[in-house]
């Protein structure tokens, strides 16, 4: 999953940035609203964070220009103040959902989940494709019943291709999801990733679709 965090203060940034990396993302930051835009407007994002108050374009400004876009990616708006008109407004405007600083980092972290979540069409922390169980708050993985023990990429693999319901997702996206780039060496170490996690779960879990890319086996328990 692939996060932007718009935020211009350096150590909130920070700190967002290495809270959504532990909790499975790949992030981007942009420290102002010009750079958001740009960013929200070419790279293909999951989820983003998104702060109101920002030099060269404010956040509201940025939120409808991506709308007007067509960019539908989830958006958690962060503002300075809890200002309910500026809520209204943010909402009005595309916004997801709302935080007011200074807030939790516990309480972010579950909202951009439930964000994501809800995005994907599931109201549940727990994922089941076919035989695959994933519990995306603990990052743990069962096949057919037994538990697996996954990377970190691994998991986040499994996770991108179990929100994509039966879509089968190429190579090129798969890196561009999990690295944030989309590079012709990338789509080799997401075969090697393939290879390694099949050799876990099973050849049969993760099917290749010629010519579209993998898609999880759906057969039922
Ligand atoms: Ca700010």
């Amino acid at each position: 999953m692939r996060a932007l965090i718009v935020e211009d203060e350096p150590t909130v940034a920070t700190d967002l940035r290495l809270a959504l990396d532990g909790a499975g993302f790949v992030v981007d930051v942009a420290q102002d609203g010009e750079d958001a835009w740009f960013k929200g407007g070419v790279e293909d994002y999951d989820v983003a964070v998104l702060d109101l108050g920002l030099p060269r374009l404010d956040g509201l400004s940025v939120l409808k220009r991506w709308r007007g876009a067509e960019r539908m990616f989830p958006v958690l708006i962060l503002s300075a103040r809890s200002d309910w008109t500026e809520k209204v407004a943010g909402i009005e405007a595309g916004a997801d959902d709302y935080l007011s600083k200074p807030f939790e980092m516990g309480e972010l972290i579950a909202r951009v989940r439930a964000l994501v979540r809800r995005a994907a069409g599931r109201a549940s922390s727990t994922i089941t494709v076919g035989r695959l169980v994933l519990d995306t708050h603990r990052m743990s993985a069962m096949y057919a019943g037994r538990p697996i023990r996954l990377s970190q990429l691994e998991f986040r693999f499994l996770d991108y291709l179990a929100h994509q319901s039966k879509r089968a997702v190429s190579a090129g996206e798969l890196a561009e999801h999990l690295y944030g780039a989309a590079e012709p060496g990338d789509s080799n170490a997401i075969e090697a990733l393939v290879v390694r996690v099949r050799r876990k779960l099973g050849m049969e879990a993760i099917q290749t679709r010629r010519g579209f890319g993998y898609v999880l086996a759906d057969d039922g328990p």
